[in-house]
């Protein structure tokens, strides 16, 4: 039996997400015991450890199902956010949330438009109900709002955009954001992706909850596996117009979201101190990075996010094997059409240096680099 040959034929196109290499595997392959993965813009400090002390407060718990609706964790957000609690929408990682979209909204004859670049997932949840994904060119690799407006047809549905997106690290201000908003018709829903926007300061970076009343047709997403440090646990969550929000919650499963990650999300909402150490620590560490790429004559995307985006050159796909076989784990970026380009998430000081030396020793033997 042919079975490709009866899956839905959105599916037939799919090809699965690839993360980045888990260290468990590298060190299986390798033997090393010493080994940085800067592979999937996690928070090298870990959450704050108040997730811990609430995780372990719960074990006596575990027989039980969560509660479905979250009803704690949601009011604790709504109050953080100034929203209301029937505005939010909680998923398995916010992973959950792109693929509940495209769910509600789209469906064979639908199109998504989305930018080139852009972060792979939402053509996986596009391809996944059938939809059509409309890939739009990116300027400087950054999202090209108004050739996306331009894009729009009559069966555009859904739009994403990622504010800083990965792995370009690329942004959109305000402006061009509500240009855009203005011109999206009313019935194509716009899904604003945040996972970075703790990380993010700067004046003209707009924060999607500032237009939810103007644009009900907009759903922002957040995420609690990057700057808050649960990516272990799956966790995110959407604020949207309560309709929105309702015809989300008929998608998605009853328990989507577990007991530990809950418990977890409300206690690292918590701290203040440690979010802020862990931004700080962030944005030494970029400069640590672009610092070091300056000095090896390596070009860089500039970026938002807690990763950035280098030319390696032809041999990218070169380079991230000798990282590997020096224990250093980064992103090939070639599924992205990238082929010349890694991604390398922010570390801790040790790990960047790490990672900068063995390139430096890499580019070496190569000879790209002239001492
Ligand atoms: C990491 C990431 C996400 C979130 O992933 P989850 O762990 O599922 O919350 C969403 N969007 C972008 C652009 C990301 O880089």
């Amino acid at each position: 039996m042919q079975f490709n040959s009866l899956a839905n034929p959105g599916v037939q196109k799919l090809t699965p997400y690839q993360p980045g290499k888990p260290i468990e595997e590298l060190q299986r392959e390798l033997g090393l015991k010493e080994i940085v993965k800067l592979a999937s813009n996690e928070n090298p400090l870990g959450p704050s450890p108040l997730a811990l002390k609430a995780i372990s407060g719960c074990f006596g718990e575990l027989a039980r199902y969560p509660d479905g609706n979250a009803f704690r964790l949601k009011h604790a957000l709504a109050e953080k956010l100034a929203v209301d609690p029937v505005q939010i929408t909680l998923g398995n990682g916010s992973n959950d949330i792109l693929e509940f979209v495209p769910k509600v909204f789209a469906n064979v004859s639908s199109e998504i438009v989305i930018s080139q670049y852009a972060f792979a997932v939402y053509a996986l949840a596009t391809l996944a109900v059938g939809a059509k994904p409309v890939v739009v060119p990116a300027k400087n690799y950054a999202h090209d709002l108004q050739a996306m407006a331009a894009a729009f047809t009559p069966a555009t549905r859904v739009v994403f955009i990622a504010n800083p997106n990965n792995p370009t690290g690329t942004w959109i201000n305000e402006q061009a954001l509500v240009e855009f908003m203005e011109k999206t018709p009313p019935d194509v829903v716009v899904v604003l992706d945040e996972a970075y926007c703790e990380y993010v300061r700067k004046e003209d970076y707009p924060n999607g909850l500032d237009y939810l009343q103007r644009f009900p047709n907009l759903i922002v997403t957040r995420t609690f596996s990057k700057v808050w440090g649960l990516a272990g646990l799956r966790i995110g969550y959407a604020i949207c117009h309560p309709d929105i929000a309702d015809l989300m919650n008929r998608v998605r499963q009853p328990f989507n979201v577990n007991l530990l990650a809950q418990e977890a999300a409300l206690a690292v909402l918590q701290d203040e101190v440690h979010l802020e150490k862990s931004i700080l620590l962030n944005h030494s560490g970029i400069q640590q990075l672009t610092q070091g790429f300056a000095k090896l004559g390596l070009s860089w995307i500039p970026s938002l996010g807690n990763f950035v985006s280098f030319e390696a050159g032809r041999d990218a796909s070169e380079i991230y094997h000798s990282l590997l076989a020096k224990g250093v784990i980064v992103r090939p970026l070639a599924n992205y059409e990238m082929p010349e380009y890694l991604r390398v998430s922010v570390g801790l000081e040790q790990e960047n240096t790490k990672f900068l030396s063995a390139l430096n020793e890499i580019l070496q033997v190569k000879g790209t680099i002239k001492s």
